[in-house]
């Protein structure tokens, strides 16, 4: 359903992920009805750009994707220069504020998208919290923070800190854009609206996890924030931990912003800790360098515009992880992602355990291929399940057959929505099962806090292991996590 009255602030509407995601989304929800009847979007940043400029923008924006915007929905775009940490900014803002409520009936209800630097959250929030708009007595007052949250704990507790002098946590909405991909979240309606997978959802019956995400990008222009970032903090400490937490997490009772969230919390602190483990035995940290294919050309990492030539950063990661729960104990969860691998793609593969007996004499257990589960996020997003059948013939021959599903062909040739779409949805009917926690940002970041320590110090047991461009990662990758005799699915 659509949500009631409100409008939408971005701040860093002059920025990237502006343009490229949330004016796609917000025009996407528009055309699908599903913005409130009574809207409006101001956009906030100090470039000076006049309403009819920014609407220019808006019309842009659009106009890549094909989309022609009518007046209707460009109307409802105004915007407001100024400096982030002046109370003039703020304001204005008020003014702008008032003057949508008045003219689109918004009833001062406001969703303030911060799409900006982390660095700037705080004076931000202190802004509009010090001009008041973040009071909650007759409108609500919604706060969307992007990633990321914190370089490490401890600056992650201190952001947390800061912001909660303005904000409480029921209003602050840390987006992680994999929890609104239409694929991430068929995870919980395959695990928990059929009852054929949850039986065998354990220990008893799956041999092992891998979940993979591949880029085949390289840095492009995001230099500056990644080489202070590397693989870890970009995708691991938030996208790869909250795609294990829904594969592993127990189911709550109902499907609630709460419940559901202290499932995921209490799933993050049972991951065995790597604190105390030889982490040269768990981990793998990789960077790329120059392609040896000469069809595929790609310059090395350290050679990137933006890039220190000397630079430690990982482009790759590799780890091994253990749940210590009644659930999945002994069950190894294999996770990598990297950036320059053969081709984009995320998927999760269950591998389930072997048969125990044969009755196919003389073909031996063993002989059989393990079934496997396949969830795919990317490209293709669907899913498949390989089984083992007879070979048509006389003889007692085994095959395997993949079946597969396209999650495209059963939506028969509409769009899947964007994940922006989603959460800002959510975010504008006051939904917060698809944000973030706080306690679950901080859990992930205590968890690989000592890998994190290692990597600074250049510990012997992790060294950084080099991969060319488009091969399939570090061959140390097999070699340390168990020695040698894990086949990783071809990416
Ligand atoms: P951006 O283009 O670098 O910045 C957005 C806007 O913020 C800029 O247009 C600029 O506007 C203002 N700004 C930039 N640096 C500033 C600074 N140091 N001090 C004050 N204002 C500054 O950022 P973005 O790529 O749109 O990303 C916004 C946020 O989303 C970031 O937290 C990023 O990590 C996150 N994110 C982005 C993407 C993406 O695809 N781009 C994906 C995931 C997450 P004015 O100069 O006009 O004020």
């Amino acid at each position: 359903s659509a949500p009631g009255p409100g409008a939408i602030v971005i701040f860093g509407a002059s920025g990237d992920l502006t343009k490229r995601k949330l004016l796609p989304a917000i025009y996407a929800l528009f055309e699908r009805n599903l913005l409130p009847e009574k809207f409006a979007v101001i956009g906030v940043a100090r470039t000076e750009m006049s309403n009819e400029d920014f609407q220019e923008e808006v019309r842009e924006a659009m106009l890549v994707n094909g989309d022609t915007v009518t007046e209707e929905f460009l109307h409802r775009f105004s915007y407001v220069a100024g400096q982030y940490t002046e109370a003039d900014t703020f304001a204005r803002l008020q003014t702008e504020l008032e003057r949508v409520s008045e003219v689109h009936g918004t009833e001062g209800n406001a969703l303030f998208y911060l799409a900006m630097p982390p660095t700037m959250f705080e004076p931000i929030v202190k802004g509009l919290a010090e001009q008041g708009l973040l009071e909650e007595e007759e409108a609500w007052a919604r706060v969307i923070i992007e990633k990321p949250f914190g370089h490490d704990l401890e600056s992650a507790v201190a952001l947390d800190k800061s912001l909660k002098r303005y904000i409480k946590e029921s209003q602050t909405y840390r987006i992680d854009h994999y929890l609104g991909k239409e694929t991430v979240q068929n995870i919980l309606m395959l695990r928990f609206a059929n009852s054929i997978f949850e039986p065998l959802w354990n220990h008893t019956y799956i041999e092992k996890v891998e979940i993979t995400v591949a880029e085949e990008l390289g840095v492009e222009k995001r230099a500056g924030y990644y080489d202070k970032a590397g693989a870890l903090r970009d995708m691991f400490q938030n996208h790869m931990v909250q795609m294990l937490s829904l594969i592993a997490m127990e189911p709550p009772a109902v499907f609630e912003a709460d419940a559901y969230r202290d499932e995921i919390a209490k799933l993050i602190s049972s991951i065995r800790p790597l604190e105390g483990q030889d982490l040269g035995n768990i981990s793998v940290r990789g960077q790329y360098v120059e392609s040896v294919d000469s069809d595929r050309p790609a310059a090395g990492y350290r050679k990137e515009e933006g890039v220190d030539p000397r630079s430690q950063t990982e482009t790759y990661v590799a780890l091994k992880l253990f749940i210590d729960n009644w659930r999945w104990r002994g069950v190894p969860f294999y996770m990598r992602t990297g950036k320059r691998l053969p081709k984009k793609s995320s998927e999760i593969a269950i591998t389930f355990k072997p048969i125990p007996h044969s009755i196919f004499k003389p073909i031996r257990p063993k002989d059989f291929n393990q079934n496997v589960l396949l969830l795919r996020m990317q490209p293709h997003e669907g899913m498949g399940l390989s089984i083992e059948v007879k070979a048509p013939g006389s003889k007692l021959c085994v095959n395997t057959l993949d079946m597969d599903f396209s999650y495209s062909d059963f939506m028969q040739g509409e769009d899947i929505p964007d994940a922006y779409e989603r959460l800002i949805l959510d975010a504008l009917l006051g939904d917060q099962t698809l944000f973030v926690r706080n306690d679950t940002v901080e859990a992930s970041w205590q968890l690989f806090m000592p890998l994190i320590r290692a990597w600074d110090a250049n510990l012997e047991n992790v060294p950084l292991c080099f991969y060319p461009a488009f091969s399939e990662g570090p061959k140390e990758t097999n070699e340390i996590l168990e020695g040698g005799s894990l086949q990783w699915r071809k990416i």
